[in-house]
């Protein structure tokens, strides 16, 4: 069988045969009585890699932002965040259904920020008719976009004058330290908590990261518990998940010029509308000037090309996807347009 091409999302990498060895030969206990020695050597490396007291191993993003929330916020409390927040709007509404947690969208920015003007407007006075305003949460990359550093501080000093917990939705983190060229903690430094994933462009099989004070992990433990996430001898992911959290972020930046690559080969076929220099990252995102992607996403997969044909399409470069596998995708799209 050929090799199937899958630009549909940074999720879709395989195992490396390090990674399974590492699984199978892991030590392993009783995460859920805290005997599993793999998991805890990846939290300890974790809070100290980002800069926290305490870390959290967790099934998913979602799952490590839905924890975030309801450490952060009680029953009738609201948070704010971007209308494109992940966990606004791709977490099945978790927050409000588990954590009886209000979400205050704000329209984010063009450059994927939550204007602090807004922001403010935002905030609840203190009146029993209005939700309790407790935390202000970021996403960073967002759609592919770096929040720049500047902009995280003055968030964080936002947060300060308004007495508001700072949440980061880091599940791309990794990315946004490679774009914006400094160590990572230059980044999580900002926040109260931050959660990542390590089964993106890292390249774990299944994972995520919460990262936090330690009285705010030992919350998010107790709530992960009750949500049945309570895993058991959960080392056996653990050990993939210390080889993506410590490696993956050496190979983003092949991920990123790969994406450029795209980018810039993508500008040249006057089918598609595409603005190169949005791509910040290992997203791209175009739009077909027909507004009919799903005949292009048809062609491309009987040439073994997986993309997502949303309005724009999203497309994105991660470790199981080379240089030759852009150009191959570049080559399928101009013989769908016959150029
Ligand atoms: C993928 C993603 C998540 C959720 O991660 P899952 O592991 O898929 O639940 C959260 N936030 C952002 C920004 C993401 O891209």
């Amino acid at each position: 069988m050929s090799k199937i091409i899958d630009f549909r999302s940074d999720t879709v990498t395989r195992p490396t045969p390090e990674m399974r060895e590492a699984m199978a030969s892991a030590e392993v206990g009783d995460d859920v009585y805290g005997d599993d020695p793999t998991i805890n050597s990846l939290q300890a490396y974790a809070a100290e890699r980002l800069g926290f007291e305490s870390a959290l191993f967790t099934a998913t993003g979602t799952q490590a932002n839905l924890l975030a929330i309801m450490s952060h916020c009680g029953r009738g409390d609201e948070y704010l965040c971007g209308q494109s927040a992940h966990n606004y709007r791709y977490e099945g509404g978790g927050a409000a259904v588990l954590g009886s947690v209000q979400p205050q969208p704000i329209e984010n920015e063009p450059d994927g920020s939550i204007s602090l003007v807004k922001a403010k407007a935002a905030i609840k006075p203190d009146d029993f008719h209005f939700a309790p305003t407790r935390m202000l949460s970021l996403e960073n990359t967002i759609g592919g976009r770096v929040l720049s550093l500047d902009y995280q501080r003055q968030a964080r000093a936002f947060c300060n004058d308004h007495g508001l917990l700072l949440h980061l939705d880091g599940a791309r983190v990794f990315n946004a330290a490679v774009k914006s060229e400094c160590d990572v903690t230059e980044i999580t430094r900002y926040y109260d908590s931050v959660s990542v994933c390590l089964s993106k462009g890292l390249g774990a099989p299944v994972g995520s990261l919460l990262l936090g004070s330690k009285a705010f992990i030992e919350r998010a433990t107790r709530l992960r518990k009750m949500l049945g996430g309570g895993m058991r001898q959960a080392g056996i992911l653990a050990a993939a998940g210390r080889i993506a959290l410590e490696k993956g972020p050496q190979r983003l930046a092949e991920d990123h010029e790969n994406a450029e690559h795209l980018s810039a080969g993508l500008a040249d076929i006057p089918q598609l509308e595409i603005n190169p220099a949005s791509t910040q990252t290992n997203i791209v995102y175009a739009r077909c000037r027909s507004g009919k992607a799903a005949g292009l996403r048809d062609f491309l997969h009987t040439q073994g090309i997986l993309i997502t044909a949303g309005d724009p399409i999203r497309l994105v470069t991660h470790r199981d996807v080379n240089r030759q596998d852009v150009d191959q995708l570049l080559e399928a799209i101009r013989r769908f347009y016959q150029l």
